[in-house]
């Protein structure tokens, strides 16, 4: 029994992991690489296992860097299932089909740019044939994997239908008990529920990507952003938040609902300008049940979410564009989360060399990312062949990530009694480093920081 670490081994994205047991091989996760060009052309590379020969997937949760290399596993001969919790397992086929989407158009453009012929990624056929291989399992069920593996999800509270994993290992006489921590969320972050405990491990496979860091209280960054959004200089120009379209969209719809009066903010036009953010928001609109105890009153009281008056739902691309004519009063929530890509793009083209323009920075951007320039206070940046001066004011509003900082983690891993050894995955190795000497020196964990292509004996 083996583990051997593949992606997301000090880095953050492209997470997966590789089980062997038994003749078996399980991988956990089969994420997208995202960041610079350069990077995200490696996903193209060939596996360094036969895709044919994995026996199944066990899924974390929906996000690209976690699933978004599935329809090239699948294209490359992998038919096996592919194991997700139920509500992740809708959230991934809406995440594909717009990942494939937005690969088509991009290999359409470099085709145009270079005058040579450039494929796509995977193209949304490939991207639906995952979907018929998903296998939808609850929370807290136990559930055989492969001959030897046995599975159960725990409620990660990181986005909606995000999991932990627990997996019982047994060959021939040998048993071990490992646990993939997934992406783990903050505990009290609204909506979702805080991340469960989980109270027993041989060995912990563990994300970091804020180990090396605290996050400010929520409190306080709910009050910076109502001083951001109130301010008089608000009213001047448009405000632009970056967000993912599954988790970070709906988690700030959620947040302007809750402060709506507080924050006066019915003088504003509030567009969520994604199909995919308005697709996965009905997916977390209608799982009640994965509910915190507040979201769940405030539901409640108010008959259903999100509870915005002047939210305008914008599907067509016409829709996105007509957006560009505002000069004030619009606050735009639109993907890609780290400006890597789709409709944030257009908004923050007609809008970063204007002085009255804000960005709010609410979630992780990965190195070389668009996203990453901006919070590096670039003050040029290049978007579709232009170079574009910055003159906006770029927030990074820290508290809202949908990651737990170095303290969760800490609150997560001492759950587990035996303090098991730790291996940190899914993070940059500052922060890997940062959070190794601070969880050692706390309760004597061992923790490892380990390569792609390292393996770990169980
Ligand atoms: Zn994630």
């Amino acid at each position: 029994m083996k583990l051997e670490f593949f992606g997301a081994a000090a880095e953050v994205t492209g997470s997966c992991h590789v089980l062997h047991i038994g003749g078996y091989k399980v991988l956990l996760d089969c994420g997208l690489i995202q960041g610079s060009r350069k990077d995200e052309a490696r996903n193209r590379d060939p596996f360094p296992f036969e895709a044919s020969k994995i026996d199944a997937v066990v899924l974390s949760h929906a996000h690209l860097d976690h699933c978004g290399r599935l329809p090239l596993l699948v294209k490359r001969g992998f038919k096996g299932p592919i194991y997700a919790q139920e509500a992740s397992c809708e959230l991934v086929a809406i995440l594909l089909a717009d990942a494939a989407h937005l690969a088509e158009r991009d290999a359409e453009y470099q085709t145009r740019k270079t005058g040579k012929k450039v494929k796509p990624l995977y193209t949304f056929a490939e991207g639906e044939h995952v979907i018929r291989q998903l296998q939808p399992r609850k929370y807290r069920e136990v559930f055989e994997v492969v001959n030897g593996v046995k599975v159960r999800f725990r409620d990660a509270g990181h986005i909606l239908g995000s999991c932990s994993v627990e997996a019982w290992l047994k060959d021939n006489d040998r048993e071990s008990k490992i646990v993939f921590s997934g992406d783990l969320g903050q505990y009290d972050t609204p909506i979702l529920k805080d991340p469960e405990p989980i109270d027993h491990a041989d060995v912990v496979l563990m994300e970091s990507t804020y180990g090396g860091r605290r996050h400010r209280e929520r409190e306080e960054t709910m009050a910076e952003l109502g001083e951001i959004l109130t301010s008089e200089r608000s009213r001047r120009g448009n405000i632009l938040i970056p967000a993912f379209s599954i988790g970070r969209s709906q988690e700030i719809m959620y947040q302007l609902g809750k402060h709506y009066d507080e924050w006066n903010l019915e003088r504003f036009q509030i567009f969520l300008d994604s199909p995919m953010a308005i697709e996965a928001s009905k997916v977390y609109w209608e799982n009640t049940g994965l509910y915190d105890e507040e979201a769940t009153r405030l539901r409640q009281e108010n008959g259903g979410m999100p509870l915005l008056p002047n939210l305008k739902l914008s599907r067509r691309p016409e829709e996105s564009m007509e957006i560009n004519r505002i000069r004030s009063g619009a606050i735009v929530i639109a993907g890609s989360g780290m400006c890597n890509g789709g409709r944030i793009i257009h908004h923050l083209k007609y809008n970063l060399e204007r002085e009255e323009t804000q960005v709010l920075i609410t979630g992780y951007q990965a190195i070389g990312s668009l996203g990453r320039r901006l919070v590096n206070g670039e003050k040029t940046v290049r978007i579709h062949g232009r170079t574009i001066p910055v003159r906006a004011t770029i927030h990074t509003v820290g508290g809202l990530s949908a990651h737990g900082d170095q303290d969760d983690l800490a609150r997560w891993y001492e759950c587990m009694e035996n303090r098991p050894p730790v291996y940190l995955v899914h993070g940059e190795v500052e922060a890997q480093e940062d959070f190794k000497t601070y969880l050692s020196a706390r309760n004597g964990a061992k923790v490892h920081l380990p390569k792609p292509g390292d393996f770990l004996k169980l």
